[in-house]
């Protein structure tokens, strides 16, 4: 079984609790005004992997507590996904899921692949990105709109914490001078960050 990907994050401390993979997919239909990532939206960007490859890749590869699907839209490529995701938590390891698409709406659809992909998924972070209600002064959340769904106990213990949890960024060095950076911040940080670095 195949996805297509934008990029896949080996590891990570900004996409989601502890230490995990993530899976960034390609191909977003939903088109937010302001949408950080909008590289993601075409299904014609990005490249294709396996499921067997990522599940090879992330077993293999540092040790990680959970992978976190991120987009792009997860649920546009929710089979797949639900596949990945299962075979992951039969290693014990757990499943975020970011989707544009509100709880209801894809409850409401009522698709196998769609509720498979909700299955497998310890901690949804549901809603479109809205400009207007930017806010980043929760972990992992863009905007006020986003909501958290604990489906499973496994990250309960945080539900209490999300106030005085910040979101963070993390830029990585690649070995051929690149920079790389995920997880959320304001463009001040960023451009603070980045003059501090050239002076
Ligand atoms: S759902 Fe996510 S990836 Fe899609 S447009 Fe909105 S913010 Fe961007």
């Amino acid at each position: 079984m195949k996805l297509r990907i934008h990029q896949f994050i080996p590891f990570t401390r900004v996409e989601g609790p502890g230490e995990r993979a993530c899976l960034q997919v390609q191909g977003c239909p939903i088109r937010c005004p302001g949408c950080a990532v909008p590289f993601t939206w075409s299904t014609k960007g990005g490249y294709d992997v396996t499921v067997d490859e990522l599940v090879d890749k992330i077993l293999k590869g540092p040790k990680v507590e959970g992978i976190t699907f991120l987009g792009g839209e997860p649920f546009e490529q929710a089979e797949a996904l639900a596949e990945l995701g299962g075979r992951l938590k039969e290693e014990g390891l757990s499943v975020m899921t970011f989707s544009g698409y509100v709880l209801e709406h894809i409850q409401k659809a009522n698709r196998k692949d769609w509720n498979d992909l909700l299955k497998v998924t310890d901690l949804l972070i549901d809603g479109p990105f809205q400009k207007e209600n930017r806010d980043l002064s929760r972990p992992w959340c863009g905007s006020s709109n986003q909501r958290y769904h604990f489906f499973t106990d496994r990250y309960l213990h945080l539900k209490n914490q999300l106030t005085n949890t910040p979101n963070r960024m993390e830029i990585t060095l690649k070995p051929d001078g690149r920079v790389f950076a995920n997880g959320m911040a304001t463009i001040e940080d960023l451009e603070g960050l980045f003059n501090d670095l050239i002076k």
